[in-house]
């Protein structure tokens, strides 16, 4: 069903808000009931209690999303970093790279390349389907990995 009565804008930072939302579930390693997060450009690893830990847990793109819209809701494209790698260090993008690689391997990694000079603008359909699948896979992964 589409709601037409919503604009671009809107759909863009709802589908924006439960994309990070799964970037940050799947990027998170619970062990003995306890969840950490790891940043992929430092690799500091750090445990998230409050709301405020989830907060400085960031869903951090490769390629910005301002400059290259083909990959801005390419799960491969972002990532859990840290405050300091996003924010200060703009993405802390030398070492995101060479662990991004080694993260998705050569294969993805090229695709997400090819993806991300294709020029595209996301309709409201699109961001709709986008949106319902990672609402989907964020009840999926809380289940599979105990987070509530
Ligand atoms: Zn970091």
């Amino acid at each position: 069903m589409i709601q037409t009565s919503h604009s671009l804008k809107w759909w863009k930072l709802k589908t924006k808000k439960v994309l990070h939302k799964y970037i940050q579930l799947r990027d998170v390693v619970v062990k003995n009931g306890s969840v950490y997060a790891q940043c992929l450009a430092c690799k500091k690893v750090w445990e998230l209690t409050t709301s405020y830990d989830w907060k400085n847990f960031h869903a951090s793109h490769r390629f910005r999303a301002d400059l290259f819209q083909s990959v801005e809701f390419n799960e491969d494209n972002i990532h859990g970093c840290c405050y300091n790698c996003n924010r200060r260090l703009s993405g802390n993008l030398g070492d995101y790279d060479i662990n991004l690689r080694k993260k998705i391997g050569d294969e993805r990694y090229n695709e997400l390349i090819r993806k991300k000079n294709q020029p595209h603008k996301l309709t409201i359909v699109e961001l709709e389907k986008i949106f319902n699948e990672y609402k989907t896979k964020v009840k999926e992964i809380k289940k599979l990995k105990g987070i509530k």
